[in-house]
């Protein structure tokens, strides 16, 4: 899409009143209102404050830097850490009519060019960065001549040198900074944002990208992402699951985590083989092909990823409706990070995590065989047993997912899968101390599916050979089917009652807890687990979670067919045209003209002039068929 059409001209009308941002957000972006936390980093940077800004990812962080950028005069720079991020968001910029570009190692000849001229003319409003750019003396020198007015860094964490993400370009910003502010001789703005929200990363982003004379202003924005909703479920099947899953979800882009490349592989096939457009990315597939699936993904409609967490940061794409987790993630924060990839335009999204008691066991084996120092392992099994306690909460998840991340939200949320579907409680004082008893007359040596078998009095060829089928112990549990004590053995371990010890094969061990339950000095309350079958119920009588009940399907699939003909067309992701909610939208108003067309969400001036006709054209063709 070429960027010098149809640019509204007066963007960058210097007065800039709050009402200004609000009347900004409505003709540009087409937004009815900001999101949680927006307005007043908005303010703030509008203001000349510096800022760090910690928002949840989808919450919304790149437009309190594009707005004010457009309000105000002078060049705003972007300091992003993927080229394929970087030139996302200009598309993005450039659909809504901003003058907008990139500068960095995969520019063309052509491009540079094209975005030295701009930058000359004045009329460029935001430039993206590449960090390594940064670091070259001849930047500043270029740049400070532009008259730059802000300096914005997205993804701040990646500056924090023990945090996950640590991009080594990243140190050289706050040299650059001051290298700008002698040039232009006057201070230099600094917004700064992340959706990491620990502590000592963010003490090191601001003692990195700032100083201490000139602390920012710190905003914090809460982690509750209310559009997704959350659901666990142990693990039976996967694989067929997962089909079942994304087969509900025909023609909606969605992400599969799975823990092996393997995995990734196998469940990319098998989607495939029912006929889904799926893919697979993970570190061993050559980089061309890693890029080239990653961009098909972004690009094209409803495709669905099965991925390792190799696949994510980076991943700017609106409207994926779901993420499943085909393993159970490795902590609360990364699946908290990998979940946020859906529903970032605020529309509903799902997610789904499977788990298992053998994800768990090598959870546990990868901590204890790791090298790390005996406080990072002790750390690790806290943060493992978090997760689990997340797995087998007994009531709403999304209040527990909070807990951790030290808010409270007052009342249960109602649309996670403990809420719509409580979990029924019972005394479970006497299964639980037969579990533990198990445990110990077998010599705490043993895993929960041999156990299982000798609760249940199965005399298989590993019972009898150990003589386990003379235990009093033996058959004291026939009355629970096997995925009821699988449950119960998940529940015993999630809160403490048991262990399990790897150094010795993985055995189950009874813990100080778990004592106290067999004495009878403690008193159990496990839930009853018939949710593998009650959620695939639910699930067929949902329907896609996109569409309103008074929208027109026919409608909104015409609407999706021609958005994927102007996205190749202009060589844009199909959401840059417009996204999925505003298909959605589209399809249940039928606009019949440009003035109820524009009051859709997503659809601003520029938007409204390039594509209106051919969207009212669409839907009168509809009204008509
Ligand atoms: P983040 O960087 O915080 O993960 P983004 O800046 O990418 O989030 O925004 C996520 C999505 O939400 C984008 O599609 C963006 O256009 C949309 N969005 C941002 N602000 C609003 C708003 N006030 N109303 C509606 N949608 C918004
Ligand atoms: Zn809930």
């Amino acid at each position: 899409m070429s960027s010098n059409d149809s640019a509204p001209a007066q963007l960058c009308a210097a007065e800039s009143g709050d009402g200004d941002a609000l009347a900004t957000l409505r003709r540009v972006w087409g937004y009815e209102s900001f999101r949680a936390g927006q307005e007043e980093i908005v303010r703030a940077v509008l203001a000349g404050d510096d800022a760090l800004a910690i928002m949840p990812t989808g919450g919304g962080k790149s437009l309190c830097y594009q707005l004010p950028a457009l309000l105000r005069p002078g060049l705003a720079l972007v300091v992003s850490p993927l080229i394929a991020l970087m030139q996302d968001q200009v598309a993005a910029l450039q659909a809504l009519g901003v003058e907008a570009g990139a500068l960095t190692s995969a520019n063309s000849f052509e491009e540079n060019t094209e975005i030295r001229a701009k930058l000359r003319a004045g009329s460029l409003k935001l430039l993206y960065v590449a960090p390594e750019r940064l670091a070259q003396p001849d930047t500043a020198y270029m740049l400070a001549r532009k008259g730059v007015s802000l300096l914005a860094v997205d993804e701040a964490h990646c500056v924090a040198q023990w945090g996950h993400d640590f991009r080594p370009d990243y140190l050289a910003v706050g040299a650059f900074r001051a290298r700008m502010e002698q040039e232009q001789g006057e201070r230099l703005q600094v917004a700064a944002f992340t959706a990491t929200a620990d502590e000592a990363t963010r003490a090191e982003i601001i003692d990195k990208l700032f100083t201490p004379q000139r602390p920012p202003r710190a905003f914090i924005r809460g982690f509750d992402r209310p559009n997704l909703r959350l659901a666990f479920e142990p693990k039976a099947n996967t694989t067929a699951r997962i089909v079942d899953f994304v087969k509900e979800r025909q023609g909606q882009a969605g992400i599969i985590y799975c823990s092996s490349r393997k995995r990734a592989e196998k469940v990319a096939e098998r989607l495939n083989a029912e006929g889904v457009r799926a893919l697979a990315y993970h570190a061993g597939l050559p980089s061309e092909q890693r890029a080239q699936n990653q961009r098909a993904f972004v690009h094209e409609d409803g495709v669905v990823m099965a991925a390792t967490v190799a696949f994510g940061m980076g991943v700017d794409k609106p409207d994926v409706r779901y993420v499943v987790h085909a393993d159970l993630p490795k902590t609360v924060e990364s699946y908290y990070q990998e979940i946020g990839r859906a529903g970032r335009d605020g529309a509903p999204a799902d997610t789904l995590t499977l788990f298992g008691v053998e994800d768990i066991k090598l959870r546990w084996r990868q901590i204890e065989e790791s090298d790390a120092p005996e406080q990072r392992k002790r750390s690790d099994r806290g943060r493992l047993q978090s997760l689990l306690a997340l797995a087998e909460a007994p009531t709403c998840r999304r209040q527990t997912l909070l807990a951790y991340f030290g808010e409270t939200l007052p009342e249960p949320c109602g649309g996670c899968d403990l809420c719509q579907e409580p979990q029924e409680r019972y005394d479970g004082s006497i299964i639980a101390q037969k579990a533990l008893s198990a445990i110990r007359r077998t010599g705490e040596r043993f895993g929960v599916e041999h156990l299982i078998a000798v609760l249940r009095g199965d005399p298989n060829e590993a019972v009898v050979r150990h003589e386990h089928d003379k235990l009093p112990t033996f058959g004291v549990g026939a009355d629970l089917q096997k995925h009821e004590w699988r449950s119960v053995f998940r529940q015993i371990y999630a809160t403490g009652l048991a262990a399990v010890d790897l150094a010795d094969f993985g055995g189950w061990r009874v813990t100080e807890a778990g004592w106290e339950a067999m004495r009878g000095e403690r008193e159990v309350f496990l839930r009853k687990d018939s949710k593998t079958q009650q959620s695939t119920r639910r699930e067929r009588t949902r329907g896609g979670p996109m569409l309103a009940a008074d929208a027109d399907p026919d409608l909104y699939r015409a609407l999706k067919l021609k958005r994927m003909e102007l996205a190749q067309e202009h060589n844009v992701p199909a959401y840059v045209i417009f996204t999925d909610r505003t298909l959605a939208e589209i399809a249940s108003v039928r606009p019949q003209d440009e003035d109820a067309l524009s009051r859709c969400h997503g659809v601003g001036e520029a938007k409204l002039k390039r594509f209106g006709r051919i969207v009212l054209d669409i839907v009168a063709r509809e009204a008509a068929a």
